[in-house]
């Protein structure tokens, strides 16, 4: 590539250094998101139909009953790990221990299985109304119903799982097509579960290329695809209404004093994408949310930067998807989720495979919290605003230099709870070398 706009920024992930840029295309949230064709109400909509299948969740999964079939994840304070870094108090939202799924995926994936059951439930008669009793769709002949159609998925692994989970679970039929970084437990969890998988030799971008073509072929096949995806996108943002409960209820309620920062793993940008949609439109301007990518798959970022979203990858500029952050290895990003965030999101940002790797040791030593790698990605963000020329000059830009000390900083830990612990315990080897 040539004709690319010079700038440090594109210099440096040629590099592979970690950088932070900050999005020019920023726009308060007034400006913005009247001019989306979604909304709030679209996310009250998401969130509406989650609470409608929660009772059936609630039978389906033992691990849901306490919850009422909700599926939600803690926010906490990280007091030990937050001691050993310089930046003040730093909470949690943590999402690598959802339930059903062990990944921020629970949120996208599982809402879009739901949301192709109630389709189809309604149109076959199987459900009245949305005002019926949901609990009815666990009935043997309406997962007959189920079991003559396909959802089927392309994946890194963590998708795969919570997709392949809930389909199984309703009694969908569920083809999960994996990537080459996929893990071999993530497979073998998967088909244990009878979901078929179907391993591929290339990357993300490749495997679903596959799989789409493949479901296109078989009219009873639904492809669940995580690029384009306006239901995976609204299933993420419903994160948006939880998290304003959960300030709440903490005493941490955003406001002019108390900005709210966001620091989201960004694979192809789905998960990341729909928090930050669904934060803007809850919090308005005084939510702030940073996307985080491995150096060597910084698809979003170079995306955004070069205005080219998933018409560049990150091949074109001599990277090759070398990181043990399987859940984030990914070459293009949505052309979707990006042209979305050209005025919502603040700032994306890069780290290195050592910084996850001392990040998921660090965590372990002071919280006792295993992570995956991918779920380590945005726990440079604090120092990168505070402590990088970019993010200072970001900072004073914005109007948050008085406020910003008492900012509430939360750290989106996205997957590990289902991590094996021999896999965990090599996580941790590695770290130490
Ligand atoms: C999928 C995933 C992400 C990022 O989500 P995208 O929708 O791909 O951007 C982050 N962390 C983990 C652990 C994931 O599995």
């Amino acid at each position: 590539m040539t004709d690319l706009p010079a700038g440090t920024c594109l210099d440096r992930l040629r590099r592979r250094e970690p950088c932070l840029w900050i999005n020019p295309g920023w726009r308060p949230a007034a400006e913005a998101l009247p001019k989306l064709d979604i909304g709030l109400k679209d996310v009250i909509d998401a969130d509406d139909r989650l609470r409608r299948f929660a009772p059936l969740l609630a039978d389906l999964f033992p691990e849901l009953r306490g919850a009422g079939g909700i599926i939600e994840s803690e926010l906490r304070p990280l007091p030990k790990f937050a001691a050993r870094r310089a930046e003040g108090p730093l909470w949690m939202k943590a999402d690598h221990a959802l339930p059903v799924a062990g990944s921020i995926k629970a949120r996208g994936g599982i809402y879009a299985v739901l949301e192709f059951a109630e389709r189809v439930a309604l149109r076959e008669g199987a459900l009245a109304s949305t005002r019926d009793d949901y609990r009815k769709l666990a009935a043997p002949s309406v997962r007959d119903l189920f079991k003559q159609y396909e959802l089927s998925v392309g994946s890194t692994g963590n998708l795969g799982l919570s997709i392949g989970v809930m389909g199984s679970a309703l009694g969908f039929r569920a083809t999960v097509h994996m990537s080459v970084e996929a893990r071999e437990w993530k497979k073998a969890r998967l088909r244990s579960r009878g979901v078929r998988v179907v391993e591929h030799s290339c990357d993300y971008t490749g495997a679903c290329v596959e799989a789409r073509r493949l479901a296109a072929l078989d009219p009873k096949s639904y492809f669940i695809d995580d690029e384009n995806s306006r239901e995976l996108f609204l299933g993420y943002s419903v994160a948006a209404l939880r998290l304003r409960n959960q300030l709440d209820d903490a005493g941490l309620t955003p406001g002019p004093d108390r900005p709210l920062l966001l620091y989201l793993p960004c694979g192809v940008g789905g998960a990341p994408g729909g928090i930050t949609f669904g934060a803007r439109c809850v919090f308005g301007d005084l939510a702030h949310c940073f996307f985080a990518e491995p150096v060597e798959a910084p698809c979003m970022t170079l995306g955004m930067l070069t205005g080219r979203h998933a018409d560049i990858s990150v091949y074109d500029i001599g990277l090759n998807l070398r990181t043990d952050a399987d859940g984030l290895a990914v070459s293009r990003p949505s052309r979707f989720v990006g042209e979305l965030m050209a005025p919502l999101v603040s700032g994306l940002f890069t780290v290195t495979d050592d910084e996850l790797y001392r990040d998921l040791l660090s965590l372990y030593e002071a919280e006792g919290i295993e992570l995956e790698p991918s779920a380590c990605a945005g726990f440079p963000g604090p120092r990168m605003l505070a402590s990088t020329p970019e993010g200072r000059a970001w900072i004073e830009s914005r109007g948050l230099a008085s406020s910003f000390p008492n900012a509430t900083h939360i750290l989106w830990t996205t997957g590990g709870s289902f991590v094996p612990p021999d896999q965990h315990a090599e996580y941790r080897r590695k770290a130490r070398r």
